[in-house]
């Protein structure tokens, strides 16, 4: 067995993770390798069998924004120990890790196979594949290549009661032999089959007009019309409620070091609008589309000019887009960049086209400022991840960005929008200080507002964080009562007990979330995470 450890110390550590919520766990059990993962649910499962429920909380990196990294029983701390390389084919690409290897050393190593795992999110320097498995992660590649659960080709599982499973997708016979094993596994390919049949309607309503989401149970891709079945993408983006990841194979994309970026200015919310859509619609779809708004821009000035020197000047333009195309191909690449251009100077948008590498950096800047905005504390005063995950339909893009403005004005506080602007899937970060009553109460209202906004436009609360715990309440809302209803019964089928990261995606109360509202905020923990054997 790995360590298990129960000072004040490393609970202490446990306590937070990068949302504004904290709990303090009973135990920490940094886990050797899935053998021990599966002591570990055999245990609480025994235990819950007597009635006494010990939750155990899936751990990687901890900078999940949605409090979804944290519990009050065990924290199974994935990266110490279970952070190897299995086997990775590199003709194909196919890959196959533990959960606590570190994102960025796999693209690493992706990279010198000339791969990479494109749903890649912008914390990869810090967090995990097991997170990103758990969060269904995504970022700027997501636009054009999809976002962690397109590329997850199967997992191993420790389920509750400690059987381990492997996914993936199974014939119409072979999934005849699992609903025939007499073994918790059966009785969940049993249940889960079950479920979908009564409820293809609901679910068949689930997939709306948003390009990803993270938000819910994701049930819509396990039975195919061909009978085929995968239970792989219900775990991913499950928030380790629904299992223990001990495994993940992955596939992965040719990777293009050489791409083009255009950088796009414009004057108003609208002929930014008409890029994006237009930009989509192209056969070849750029393979990132994010960007900034001219308030980021005016706070980075403020701020930390120096990251804007020579980058961008005044009057600062309403939105930049940053607009990139990584065609494989340099003459297919060139076309692509062409016809790009051709459409922005249509719109009316200033354009610049960069091919060196070295000035597409500085350009990178200006939408990686935004960690300015992030990292910045006026006494207790901080920006918040709140209300930073909503996603909309790529066509009321324009709406979502008017329908924030104006929340920020209602509730007076000073707005910067930056993100995805290729999903319409926006990242805010209201500055408020959690010491201040005052304060507390306004992060609950602004939630409400900001999911009130999402939903109205035919979003989603989440488009990559997850709802975690912070969001959770909102999912009914989302979803209606019946889809949740089938929420709540998947939660059912695998966690029986309640074992499984408790209080995270389903059941959970508004007022339960507002008992855990930290009383301060910091990254801190990101900076000191504990050492990697
Ligand atoms: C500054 C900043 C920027 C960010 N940018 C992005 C972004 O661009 N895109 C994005 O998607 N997210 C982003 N995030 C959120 C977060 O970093 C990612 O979701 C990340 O993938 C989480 O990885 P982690 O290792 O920290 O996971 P953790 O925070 O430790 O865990 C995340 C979730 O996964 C579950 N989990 C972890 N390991 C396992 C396992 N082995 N089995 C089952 N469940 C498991 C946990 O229980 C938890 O629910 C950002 C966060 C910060 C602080």
């Amino acid at each position: 067995m790995g360590e298990v450890m129960t000072s004040a110390d490393a609970r202490r550590f446990f306590a937070t993770d990068a949302s504004v919520l904290s709990m303090t766990p009973a135990v920490v059990v940094y886990p050797r390798n899935e053998n021990d993962v599966r002591k570990t649910a055999r245990f609480t499962w025994q235990l819950a069998e007597r009635g006494r429920v010990i939750p155990i909380t899936a751990r990687g990196s901890g900078t999940d924004l949605s409090g979804a990294a944290l519990g009050s029983g065990i924290m199974l701390s994935f990266p110490a120990h279970m952070h190897k390389i299995m086997e990775l084919d590199s003709k194909s690409g196919v890959v196959t890790v533990e959960p606590g290897i570190n994102y960025a050393k796999l693209q690493q190593t992706l990279h010198t196979h000339d791969r990479f795992l494109p749903p890649y999110p912008a914390s990869m320097e810090y967090s995990t594949i097991g997170g990103a498995v758990g969060n269904n992660s995504s970022g700027e590649k997501t636009v054009k290549y999809g976002d962690t659960r397109d590329y997850v080709r199967s997992l191993r599982v420790v389920l509750a009661n400690g059987e381990v499973i492997q996914t993936g997708r199974l014939s119409k016979r072979e999934l005849g032999k699992k609903l025939g094993l007499a073994t918790f596994e059966g009785e969940i390919y049993r249940a889960i089959d079950a479920l979908i049949e009564e409820n293809q309607h609901l679910i068949d309503k689930m997939v709306s007009g948003v390009t990803k989401n993270s938000a819910g149970y994701a049930l819509s891709d396990i039975k195919r019309r061909d009978g085929s079945f995968d239970l792989t993408p219900l775990f991913v983006g499950a928030q380790g409620t629904l299992g223990l990841v001990s495994e993940v194979t992955f596939e992965t994309e040719v990777f293009v070091p050489t791409p083009t970026l255009l950088v796009a200015h414009f004057d108003d919310l609208e002929k930014a609008q008409a890029a994006v859509l237009e930009l989509r619609d192209q056969s070849e779809m750029p393979s990132a589309l994010e960007m900034v708004d001219d308030n980021l821009l005016r706070l980075v000035e403020r701020l930390n000019p120096n990251l804007l020197n020579n980058v961008i000047t005044k009057p600062f333009p309403r939105v930049v887009l940053l607009i990139e195309y990584d065609t494989p191909g340099e003459r297919q690449q060139k076309k692509a960049v062409r016809k790009a251009e051709k459409i922005l100077n249509k719109i009316g948008a200033t354009v610049t086209v960069e091919s060196d590498p070295r000035q597409q950096e500085k350009y990178w800047m200006i939408r990686h400022s935004s960690a300015v905005v992030v990292g910045h504390t006026e006494g207790g005063i901080k920006a918040l991840p709140i209300i930073e995950d909503g996603i909309v339909p790529p066509e009321r893009f324009k709406e979502y960005l008017e329908g924030l403005y104006a929340l920020f004005e209602r509730n007076h506080l000073q707005a910067a929008v930056w993100g995805h602007a290729g999903d319409a899937h926006l990242h805010v970060q209201p500055f408020l200080d959690l010491s201040q009553v005052g304060d507390r109460q306004k992060t609950f209202k602004l939630m409400d507002e900001y999911a009130s906004l999402v939903l109205g436009l035919g979003g989603s609360i989440s488009g990559e964080h997850g709802e975690g715990r912070l969001r959770a309440p909102y999912l009914i809302k989302q979803y209606g009562p019946e889809m949740y209803a089938v929420f709540q019964k998947v939660k059912q089928i695998f966690d029986p007990y309640g074992t499984l990261n408790p209080g995270v995606k389903v059941n959970v109360t508004l007022d339960s979330v507002k008992s855990l509202l930290r009383s301060g905020y910091t990254l801190d923990h990101l900076y000191g995470h504990l050492p990697r054997t």
